[in-house]
C-alpha cells in the first residue's frame, strides 16, 4: 500500500491561485494526491465547487482558509481547517479583511498609476467577482501591460513590502485569528512561520502565546521556511505540543510551488480531522 499523499495548503482563483477550484481538484488527482485542503485567502467561496468536482474521484477535500493576520508591521498567515463557514464572528472578520484588501489595493494602484499606465479597472479585471483581491492581481495587470514579465518579478520589485508603492490592510492579530478559527470549531495551523522575512520575528514567546490561544500546529515543511527556522519550529512544536504539517502552498501558475512538493503525515491528518468540529472533510 503506497503512502497516502496529503497536501494541506492550496489556493484557487477564488483568491490568488490561477485555477478554478474544479481545476485544482483535477490537478490534485493528476499529481496523485489522496487529500488536498483548499485554503484560499480569507474566503470559503470555493468549497462547494471543490467538493462537487471531487465527488466520485476518491479524493478527500479538507475545507480550509488562509486567514490574514498581522503582528506589528508583519503579516502572519493562519491556516484554518474544518471550521463552520457560517460562523458569524469569523464571517464578519473575513468580510472586514476583504473590504480592507480592496481599498488597500486601490491605494497601491493609485500610487503606481502616478508612474505607469495602469488603471484600477484593469486590476479588477484580473480578479473575478467576489474573489479575494491581493497584490498578485495587481501584478497580473502589470504583466498584461508589459510593465513586468511575471508575478515573481513584481514581488521582488514594485510590489515588495518595502517597495515604494506598498500599503497595508486591516487584519486581526494572530492570537485573535487563532481564537476566531477555534471558536468556529476549526483547527488552526500557522502557515510558513519561518520565511526569510519572518525568521527574526519568530520567537518562542509568540508561538507560546498562540499555543495558549489554541494553535494546533506549525507548517514546518514549506519551501519558504529557512532550514534554521525549521529546526527552531520543530523545537517549538515539541515544547508546546503542536503538530507539524508539510504543504505546497500551490497557486497554479502564479507561483513555482508544485502540488505535493511537501506533504503531511497521515497520522497528523487524523489528529486534525478529529479536532475539527465546525465542518466535515469531503470524501469524494
Ligand atoms: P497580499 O495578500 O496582497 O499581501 O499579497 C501576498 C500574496 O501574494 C501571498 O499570499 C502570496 O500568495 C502571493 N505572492 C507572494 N510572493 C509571490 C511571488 N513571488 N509570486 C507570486 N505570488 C506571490
Ligand atoms: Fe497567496
Ligand atoms: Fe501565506
Ligand atoms: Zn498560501
Amino acid at each position: 500500500m503506497p503512502e497516502r499523499r496529503i497536501d494541506l495548503h492550496a489556493h484557487s482563483a477564488v483568491s490568488d491561485g490561477t485555477e478554478t477550484p474544479a481545476e485544482l481538484v483535477a490537478a490534485a488527482l493528476a499529481t496523485g494526491l489522496d487529500t488536498v485542503a483548499l485554503t484560499d485567502h480569507d474566503t470559503t467561496a470555493g468549497w462547494r465547487e471543490a467538493f462537487d468536482a471531487a465527488a466520485g474521484t476518491g479524493l478527500t477535500v479538507v475545507p480550509g482558509m488562509e486567514l490574514s493576520t498581522s503582528q506589528g508591521e508583519g503579516s502572519v498567515h493562519v491556516l484554518g481547517y474544518l471550521f463552520d463557514p457560517a460562523d458569524a464572528a469569523l464571517l464578519a472578520e473575513t468580510e472586514r479583511i476583504r473590504t480592507s484588501r480592496v481599498t488597500r489595493a486601490e491605494r497601491i494602484v493609485a500610487r503606481i498609476a502616478a508612474d505607469y499606465d495602469i488603471s484600477w479597472e484593469e486590476v479588477l479585471a484580473q480578479a473575478g467577482e467576489g474573489e479575494t483581491i491581493g497584490r498578485p492581481h495587481i501584478a497580473d495587470a502589470l504583466v498584461a501591460r508589459g510593465v513586468i514579465p511575471d508575478r515573481t518579478t513584481a514581488f521582488h520589485t514594485m510590489l515588495h513590502r518595502n517597495g515604494p508603492y506598498y500599503e497595508r490592510y486591516y487584519a486581526p492579530t494572530p492570537a485573535e485569528g487563532v481564537g476566531l478559527i477555534r471558536r468556529a470549531g476549526g483547527v488552526a495551523v500557522l502557515a510558513h512561520p519561518a520565511t526569510a522575512a519572518r525568521v527574526s520575528t519568530l520567537d518562542r514567546d509568540s508561538i507560546r502565546e498562540l499555543a495558549e490561544a489554541g494553535l494546533f500546529g506549525l507548517e514546518v515543511e514549506h519551501r519558504d521556511n529557512t532550514e534554521q527556522g525549521k529546526t527552531l519550529l520543530r523545537e517549538y512544536a515539541r515544547e508546546f505540543g503542536l503538530v507539524i504539517t508539510g504543504s505546497s502552498d500551490y497557486h497554479g501558475t502564479g507561483k513555482p510551488n508544485r502540488l505535493g512538493e511537501h506533504t503531511t503525515a497521515p497520522e497528523v491528518l487524523e489528529t486534525i480531522l478529529a479536532a475539527g468540529t465546525g465542518s466535515a472533510p469531503f470524501r469524494g
